[in-house]
């Protein structure tokens, strides 16, 4: 049976063999076609270009799959999950923590599936693979062995395709609560509470290395989500941590995140609103040798660009401000819609307005498991700046 078939509006520009994203803007015509289902995507003079998953409901309505002319079935699906394991096996053997499959990066829109020990995460973030939900974890338990599936839909996002999100085991039930290592670090995940599929798991490789300025230091975790950052810098050597976050559930983890790792004595959490906390401490004078700045992704669109901007701007000021002299500042962007070189644009003034002199030590990106697609720039989403003041 031969898929239904989406005509785009324009011929084959550049453009269209490179990224994987079709909006309904782009599209001229498209067959009838179930949701969630393999279309053949042709220009507007009817030439071949790829085919992908089509959903008519979000705006993003079709992300290709492949350019070539073969079947988008099992087994082509069973193909990129052993290749995207295989990319993250190293001497035979995979990480117990962090990400398998990455969407678009490892050429499987929409799915994401991570590692956390005995345990795998999948996220399906398009209809189209919530429906293969079950082949596609078939297909991982092929490549990884036989765990147990947690299924950790973001409900916002399942809402957007016209799914039922699905957060619970798949069939086979694991443990709820598990502790993992992260390198010296003992962090506590349990399924179906907090963010992301349990952990920040891109900062990952960025909490070692920004560790590694935390020796002797009153560290500032702000936006902390479960304090992995302070946790990583308190088992550094740093003296003390305060942590800076308003979500009750974060807090909770963070909680146990500090007794796991034997540091409680040494950390502290503030519960709020991170924007008056940082200003409540600049006022009080205290100052800190490293501070740490991970916020969440202030623009969601374009259009929040600019309230974004102000954002970044005034929690890098507020943080500029709390640094000790020769203190370092590890600053954070996830904002898709903010590029590396607008945040570092946003810090250059906030250090002008908060009168200090930063050199930087090193830019920082998502962790390598979150591979970065040359021709899909939305794949490099994390921007890290790690600087020192001077
Ligand atoms: N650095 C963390 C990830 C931080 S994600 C890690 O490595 O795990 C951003 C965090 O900011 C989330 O936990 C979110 O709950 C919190 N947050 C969002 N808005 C906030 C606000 N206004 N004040 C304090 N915390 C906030």
């Amino acid at each position: 049976m031969k898929p239904p078939v989406l005509r785009l509006k324009r011929g084959r520009d550049p453009r269209v063999r490179v990224h994987p994203w079709i909006f309904k803007g782009d599209v001229a015509d498209v067959s009838d076609v179930e949701p969630g289902a393999v279309v053949t995507i042709v220009d507007v003079a009817g030439r071949f270009v790829g085919r992908g998953l089509y959903n008519p409901r979000p705006a993003l309505c079709c992300r290709v799959v492949t350019w070539r002319d073969e079947a988008v079935g099992d087994a082509l699906l069973r193909r990129r999950i052993a290749v995207a394991v295989a990319r993250r096996t190293e001497h035979g053997a995979l990480p117990t923590l962090g990400r398998l499959v990455w969407s678009e990066a490892d050429g499987l829109p929409g799915l994401v599936v991570d590692r956390y020990g005995p345990v795998a995460v999948v996220q399906c973030l398009t209809l189209g693979m919530a429906r293969r939900r079950r082949d596609l974890v078939s297909a991982l338990r092929e490549a990884i062995g036989d765990v147990p599936v947690f299924s950790a839909d973001e409900p916002g996002q399942a809402t957007l395709e016209g799914f039922d999100p699905a957060r619970t085991w798949l069939d086979e039930h694991g443990p709820d609560h598990v502790i993992v290592e992260e390198g010296a670090v003992k962090i506590g995940v349990t399924f179906g509470q907090g963010h992301k599929t349990g952990l920040y798991l891109d900062q990952r490789e960025n909490r070692l290395r920004v560790a590694a300025h935390a020796a002797g230091c009153d560290v500032l975790d702000a936006f902390s989500y479960t304090a992995g950052f302070a946790c990583h810098a308190l088992v550094a050597g740093a003296r003390r941590a305060v942590c800076l976050e308003s979500s009750p559930e974060a807090i909770s983890g963070a909680h146990e995140n500090f007794k796991l790792n034997d540091v409680a004595d040494r950390a502290r959490i503030v519960a709020g609103n991170a924007f008056d906390e940082l200003r409540r401490l600049d006022r009080s004078g205290e100052r800190f040798g490293l501070v740490v700045l991970d916020p969440p992704p202030f623009a969601r669109g374009r259009d929040a660009l600019d309230a974004a901007a102000r954002g970044y701007k005034e929690v890098n000021l507020r943080a500029m401000r709390l640094l000790a002299p020769g203190g370092v500042l590890a600053t954070f962007s996830c904002s898709h819609h903010v590029s590396a070189e607008m945040f570092e644009a946003i810090c250059r003034e906030a250090a002008g307005d908060a009168g200090v002199s930063l050199r930087v030590l090193d830019r920082l990106t998502q962790s390598a498991d979150h591979p970065e697609a040359l021709t899909i720039p939305e794949t490099r989403y994390l921007k890290g700046v790690l600087l020192h003041a001077v």
